[in-house]
């Protein structure tokens, strides 16, 4: 049966070889047997800009979304916390398409609202207040405006922040906010949400306006590869 394939979370990194060939063998193995891949963010572990393509390994990735296209599937990247600076040269030479925030999609009849889930996170103040820097357009040119060194090393060094300030952070604080879940549910006319973000990967139910809905989390790359698997008959969880 046709199917549409969604991934997130794989921080793919040079310093993490196995991830790295997994998610090349998924490109040329179960992927091929999709309709479409939805990559719903932090494909990279992180992205100083689309000049970042010199990178072997960036380049490689590219190159394996490139033969999917050429295969006839279609690849759409939206944006996770890490890479979105990801930009039309990469979705070019990658031949993917860049989707925005969000995207309502109609997945064999069912309505299904997608999104990296990093919005969702609203009880963390602090992240919401960075985000809000980082996604400003002036803000990103003044960074892509340094040579590409400098704004690695800067990004090594907020991902070295950012793990530092999540030891001191409640699980409840950094998981997603139920009013944020029910009103992006509620914008988007129900039934289903697909999210990634959080790490933790689960099919939830929420009763919204009278609603019976699902919320699929994506799974991260960490210890394995996963991908979520929807047919016209629902979505499952399928482990690499
Ligand atoms: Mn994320």
């Amino acid at each position: 049966m046709a199917y549409t394939a969604f991934i997130s979370d794989l921080h793919l990194a040079a310093e993490r070889p196995a991830i790295v060939e997994q998610f090349f063998r998924f490109v040329s193995g179960p992927a091929r047997g999709a309709d479409v891949l939805y990559v719903l963010g932090d494909l990279f572990e992180y992205w100083a800009g689309d000049d970042d393509i010199e990178d072997p390994l960036n380049g490689r990735v590219a190159q394996a979304f490139s033969e999917l296209h050429s295969s006839g599937i279609p690849v759409w990247f939206l944006h996770g916390n890490r890479d979105f600076l990801v930009g039309e040269a990469f979705a070019r030479s990658a031949q993917a398409r860049l989707l925005s925030d969000a995207a309502l999609l109609d997945l064999y009849g069912t309505p299904t609202l997608v999104m990296h889930g990093d919005t969702l996170c609203t009880d963390d103040v602090d992240y919401q207040k960075f985000r809000a820097y980082a996604r400003n357009p002036a803000n990103q040119a003044r960074f892509l405006a340094q040579p590409l060194a400098a704004r690695r090393a800067q990004l090594r060094g907020l991902r070295a922040e950012s793990e530092a300030a999540k030891q001191g952070k409640s699980a409840e604080i950094m998981d997603v906010n139920q009013q944020a879940v029910e009103q992006a549910l509620r914008q988007s006319d129900y039934p289903r949400l697909i999210h990634g973000h959080t790490h933790r990967p689960a099919r939830h139910v929420h009763e919204v306006d009278g609603h019976t809905c699902e919320r699929w989390v994506l799974g991260d790359w960490y210890a394995n590869g996963s991908y979520l698997h929807c047919d016209a008959d629902g979505c499952r969880a399928v482990t690499l």
